[in-house]
């Protein structure tokens, strides 16, 4: 496997402008040396300490704001047919309100600050279980894998709920039984259905971590600025978040 080392990431980064770099930091899932490549290129612009956690922010901001030409949804990225009745804001097109939603509120939580991002996950982490309302199994974001097939198309889905581990387990558990039900029957099935099985199987056996997960804290960022919405402070997050939320900050209202 070829790889590349953090001067090659220097050379092709330093003719990015700071804030696509930014991005590319936050939004992409980058190797350690691209990381450390950016780094040095932010800290030789002088983008450093405050700076840099306020041009962060913004670059999130503009992420959430970004359209594109092609027939993807600007917030999940999924492809539409040309025909697709699009909900529109300026520029900027969505599968449909809930993608449009989402995406204005994951833009409204950049300004929530983390620790009380951290304290919310906390809080979910050890409350009941959205799914079976039990406590004391630890909360967290819980994924599935799945696959159908039939002669020539094999069809992939992954989901995932806010669910208890023994919740987790037992979609795992049965995701893995529909895999091995409808994933073999077309040639493509036949490679992916053992992957399929493989991925809910380790999903079931790894034990929690002990901290919160990136997919929980991006939830709980999400949960958070449905809280402050519900209490009709949307658009006022930028000037309240020096406190803590009214709410207390523990309601279970997760939107899935
Ligand atoms: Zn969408
Ligand atoms: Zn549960």
């Amino acid at each position: 496997m070829i790889s590349y080392d953090k001067q090659y990431f220097i050379g092709r980064f330093s003719s990015l402008q700071t804030e696509e770099l930014l991005q590319s930091l936050l939004v992409k899932e980058l190797c350690d040396e691209a990381v450390v490549a950016i780094d040095e290129i932010l800290q030789s612009r002088g983008v450093v300490g405050h700076a840099l956690e306020l041009q962060k922010q913004g670059a999130i901001k503009a992420f959430f704001r970004k359209s594109s030409a092609t027939n993807q949804c600007d917030f999940c990225g999924r492809s539409r047919n040309p025909l697709w009745n699009w909900t529109r804001d300026g520029a900027q097109k969505f599968c449909g309100k809930q993608c449009f939603e989402r995406a204005r509120l994951m833009e409204a939580s950049v300004d929530i600050p983390l620790d009380v991002v951290l304290d919310h996950a906390a809080s979910m982490r050890f409350g009941p279980c959205p799914v079976c309302a039990k406590v004391g199994s630890t909360v967290e974001m819980r994924h599935a894998h799945y696959v159908f097939s039939v002669v020539l198309f094999a069809y992939h889905e992954s989901s995932h709920v806010l669910a208890c581990r023994r919740c987790g387990i037992k979609r795992n558990v049965l995701a893995a039984i529909s895999c091995f039900l409808l994933g073999w029957w077309s040639l493509a099935g036949l490679f992916s259905t053992p992957v399929q099985i493989y991925r809910n199987v380790r999903l079931a056996k790894s034990p929690d971590v002990d901290v919160p997960s990136k997919d929980l804290i991006s939830q709980a960022r999400m949960d958070l600025a449905v809280n402050f919405r519900k209490l009709d402070l949307g658009h006022e997050i930028r000037g309240i978040v020096g406190g803590r939320p009214r709410s207390g900050g523990a309601s279970a209202a997760v939107e899935r």
